[in-house]
């Protein structure tokens, strides 16, 4: 199990009111080619108390990248400050959330986040938790892949709890609760809302986005062709995310010659095997496969085509159903991996790869196992008896510093630890 110190939940959120905004698509922008720069809220160079330092995308050289640091000052007042606390350690961290059958993926780089999808209904909140633990307060981007439940439904939660800038969408209106709900929940907010066009190009910290599908319009029972797609890439590294998009997506990719290669591939639409075609996979040609699914999915994804297709290219497969949340850092020249369960790869590959990034906020002496229980704000000691009758949706596992803990504002159970 893997451990995090939980950043403090941002105060004094700054959220845009408009008023008489009845219908969300009047927020429309359509995205019309070129470099797409949103004004944004976010300046990273003038971030108050910073310790944070911009490194130069691909020119860090051999340098372990520091992964889970804390954020710095009490984070008592951030009214105003308006930085996106994530990433203030240097470099990239992509993490795929668990959100069982459905797609999350939440990308920082150099203090600045986006989100790719937000899981089904009952997985807005976990996806929130997530970007929290990794101090995120606001998202530069928010891509609704595509309006299908497992993609979207949460993303009602994180739209009303998260400042976004900017909304990619396709242009494709649904009937559905979901979607409905997301409507809503942007509606009369000032958020952009793009749907962007193939070509366009939006950064993040030093990294940098291209929109690479839908090239096509399909038919309004195509939800998962219609799926935005996106290339992103880090100094010499690209990673892949193409929703659910199926085969006749990807040969209007290829036909279209649009830049698929990437080291990392998010498995489009679960690793079913109407994706992933293997002209596509060819294009793409990764090191690396994430499938985001379900454990034990009605689907049956990842599906045994897909999971041949990439064995007989050598391609290592990570899978959220096995591994819980995955984690990959990067400088931009190296990939590093973890997970929230044991990486227990197939060659002990991953295993290996798992050992690079450490802690570096506090010393390991002064960490310990603790349990929170997040509701009573008390922390205990793993064997306190109130562990045991602790609400499993109120429990945390940690390996934290007690000080920290107590700046969260939790307190010691007066059993196990007074
Ligand atoms: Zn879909
Ligand atoms: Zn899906």
């Amino acid at each position: 199990m893997k451990t995090w110190i939980s950043k403090k939940r941002m105060q004094g959120r700054t959220v845009y009111m408009q008023s008489a905004l009845l219908f969300f698509w009047l927020l429309v922008l359509v995205g019309c080619g070129g470099v797409q720069e949103p004004q944004s809220t976010v300046d990273t160079d003038t971030a108050a108390g910073s310790v944070y330092s911009e490194p130069a995308a691909g020119t860090v050289q051999g340098e372990a990248v520091s992964v889970v640091s804390e954020v710095p000052g009490d984070g008592s007042d951030v009214r105003g400050e308006a930085i996106s606390g994530a990433g203030r350690e240097s470099g990239l961290t992509v993490e795929f959330i668990d959100v069982g059958q459905g797609d999350a993926t939440l990308i920082l780089c150099e203090g600045e986040a986006m989100l790719i999808d937000a899981g089904d209904e009952s997985s807005g909140t976990n996806v929130q938790n997530e970007m929290e633990k990794l101090g995120v307060r606001e998202l530069k981007y928010f891509v609704c892949t595509h309006p299908d439940a497992d993609h979207i439904g949460g993303a009602d939660v994180i739209a009303y709890k998260f400042p976004v800038t900017s909304l990619l969408m396709p242009e494709l209106e649904r009937d559905t609760k979901a979607y409905e709900q997301l409507a809503a929940s942007i509606s009369g907010r000032n958020i952009q809302v793009i749907h962007p066009a193939v070509g366009d190009i939006y950064t993040l910290g030093g990294g940098s986005f291209t929109v690479i599908g839908p090239v096509e319009q399909y038919g309004e029972d195509e939800a998962n062709n219609w799926s935005v797609c996106l290339r992103f890439t880090y100094g010499e590294l690209g990673f892949l995310f193409c929703g659910d998009a199926e085969e006749e997506a990807e040969e209007d990719m290829l036909a279209a010659g649009v830049e698929l290669g990437a080291d990392v591939y998010h498995v489009s639409h679960h690793g079913s095997s109407s994706s992933t075609s293997e002209p596509f996979l060819r294009a793409v040609e990764p090191s690396y496969a994430v499938v985001s699914c379900g454990r034990d999915n009605d689907y049956g994804h990842p599906h045994e085509e897909t999971k041949e297709i990439l064995a007989a290219r050598q391609i290592q497969l990570y899978r959220t159903d096995e591994l819980g949340n995955i984690f990959c850092y990067s400088d931009g020249k190296t990939l590093n991996w973890e997970s929230e369960y044991d990486f227990a790869g197939e060659n002990g590959a991953a295993a290996e790869e798992n050992s690079a990034p450490e802690e570096t906020a506090a010393p390991e002496s002064s960490r310990q196992d603790y349990v929170l229980n997040t509701n009573t704000k008390k922390i205990h000691l793993p064997d306190c008896e109130s562990v045991g009758k602790m609400k499993k949706k109120n429990r945390r596992d940690v390996h934290a510093v007690l000080e920290e803990l107590f700046k969260e504002g939790y307190d010691p159970c007066k059993n196990c630890m007074g």
